[in-house]
């Protein structure tokens, strides 16, 4: 098991995602532990498209989630949700602001393979973007059926999910409609992934690792 920094140092992390409660599902369990673990961490948060009813529940479930962390910058864009391949160009020149504004050690953003067109977008875009920097690719369930196999984990302990599913359950009303959108949901993917790495507590999310460099010094 590799540790994602050296015992104490500062980690600064950048979360992707197109949608409200797109990283909540996908990170979520994985930003409760770094925090918890009270290293000094920078997370920079950002939400393509969070307009209306979505951006203050976006905002909400951000700022628990993210307590206790050093410093939190959440952005929140405006783009159309569903047409984000039509809206290329723009999100192109936001990406390109943003890469002259930050540099994180690590950047959680959307799987390649996600059915999801708006989360395509962001995969493709983040590539494009970041050349230097890690990238975990998280994955989000849904009715497409698109996960995949994860090559990367991060165990989780049981109190960390319990407390991310209760934030995706509390903050986001607009998403109770889906009937997939419910604690089990949430639960049973943490117990398949704490599964294929044999986790403590038997939970964990799962990420793909797409590309790694290695520092022999
Ligand atoms: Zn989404």
């Amino acid at each position: 098991m590799l540790p994602l920094t050296l015992h104490g140092e500062r980690l600064s992390v950048l979360c992707l995602g197109a949608h409200s409660d797109d990283i909540e599902i996908g990170v979520g369990g994985t930003l409760i532990s770094l925090i918890d673990e009270a290293r000094p961490i920078d997370i920079h948060w950002c939400v393509l498209s969070a307009s209306g009813p979505r951006a203050q529940e976006a905002l909400e479930a951000a700022n628990i989630l993210l307590r206790g962390a050093s410093t939190t910058n959440i952005e929140l864009a405006t783009f159309r949700d569903g047409y984000f391949n039509r809206q290329g160009a723009e999100l192109k020149d936001w990406f390109e602001i943003l890469k002259t504004r930050i540099s994180p050690d690590v950047i959680f953003t959307h799987r390649r393979d996600d059915a999801h067109q708006d989360h395509r977008e962001v995969w493709q875009l983040t590539w494009n973007t970041f050349r230097d920097h890690l990238i975990l690719e998280y994955e989000i369930p849904k009715w497409d059926g698109d996960l995949g196999q994860p090559n990367a984990y991060v165990p989780l302990s049981k109190a960390a999910l319990e407390r991310k599913i209760a934030i995706l359950m509390e903050a986001f009303g607009t998403q109770r409609s889906k009937d997939w959108f419910d604690p089990a949901t949430f639960m049973g993917l943490a117990r398949l992934r704490g599964m294929e790495c044999r986790a403590p507590e038997g939970y964990a999310e799962g990420f793909t690792m797409r590309k790694l460099v290695l520092a022999v010094r």
